[in-house]
């Protein structure tokens, strides 16, 4: 069955070039969301097996969006992407409980891989 993922970016144009990546890759859309609080009711609704979370947005960050959707799934595998300098967010994304931290500009590879390693599907 095919990876149901979940894209939180506040901006547009980055949410449709991760689409078209995983799209590309075989995985599945399961919805976007343009800020953490709209990502974490989407994640309760929709149930993805994977989010891709930017960290710097309005309404709510990533951070604090990872952090409840853990919170009410401790099984949610969050993959965080965020833009360069935001290393500083890594270790508290980690220990919240994120599986990976992709830095963006990305490579498409690097989205796929992230997203196969954490629903830990293989080939
Ligand atoms: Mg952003």
């Amino acid at each position: 069955m095919s990876v149901r993922i979940l894209i939180v970016d506040d901006l547009s144009f980055m949410r449709t070039a991760i689409r078209e990546i995983v799209e590309a890759s075989g995985f599945q859309v399961a919805g976007e969301a343009e800020n953490g609080a709209q990502g974490v009711e989407l994640y309760r609704s929709r149930q993805p097996d994977v989010v891709l979370m930017d960290i710097t947005m309005p309404v709510m960050d990533g951070i604090e969006s990872l952090r409840r959707i853990i919170d009410a799934d401790p099984a949610a595998r969050v993959v965080m992407c965020s833009a360069l300098g935001q290393q500083e967010y890594i270790v508290r994304a980690i220990q919240y409980g994120a599986k990976d931290f992709v830095v963006k500009p990305f490579r498409p590879e690097r989205i796929v891989s992230a997203v196969r390693k954490a629903a830990k599907v293989h080939g």
